[in-house]
C-alpha cells in the first residue's frame, strides 16, 4: 500500500521509534502520545480496518494482543495495568487506515 503511512513506516521510508518487532508485527511509539507510554502495534500485512479482518487472519489478530502483553511486561506496566484500544473507521476515531492496536500505560485510566 504505497499511500499508507504505516506501510511506509514498515518499509523504513518514514522514521519511527520501534519498541518491538518480529516476523509478523511491528510496535512503535505514537507520535502524539495520549499517555506517558503509548505505542501502536501493527500487523506487517496491510489490513485497513477491523472490518477487513478475515477469519484467516485470526492468528495475526491474536498476535497484536500477545505483543501488547509482551511489551507491557518488558516495560514494567503489567502489574499496574494498562489499556489496549482499537478504533475502527472514521466514526470509531480511526485516522490511519492500517489496522493497529493502541497500548497505553503509565497512568491510571478511568472506566
Ligand atoms: P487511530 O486514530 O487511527 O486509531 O490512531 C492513529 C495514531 O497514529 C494516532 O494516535 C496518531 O497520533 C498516530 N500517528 C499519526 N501519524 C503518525 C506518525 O507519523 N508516526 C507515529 N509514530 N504515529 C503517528
Ligand atoms: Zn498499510
Amino acid at each position: 500500500m504505497s499511500d499508507c503511512l504505516f506501510c511506509k513506516i514498515l518499509a523504513g521510508e518514514v522514521p519511527s521509534d520501534v519498541v518491538y518487532e518480529d516476523e509478523h508485527v511491528l510496535a512503535f511509539k505514537d507520535i502524539y502520545p495520549q499517555a506517558p507510554f503509548h505505542v501502536l502495534i501493527i500487523p506487517k500485512k496491510h489490513i485497513s480496518t477491523l472490518n477487513d479482518l478475515d477469519v484467516n487472519d485470526n492468528e495475526l489478530a491474536g498476535r497484536l494482543f500477545t505483543t501488547a502483553k509482551i511489551i507491557a511486561q518488558e516495560q514494567g506496566f503489567a502489574d499496574d495495568g494498562y489499556r489496549v484500544q482499537m478504533n475502527c473507521g472514521e466514526g470509531g476515531g480511526q485516522i490511519i487506515f492500517h489496522m493497529h492496536l493502541h497500548l497505553l500505560a503509565g497512568k491510571k485510566f478511568s472506566a
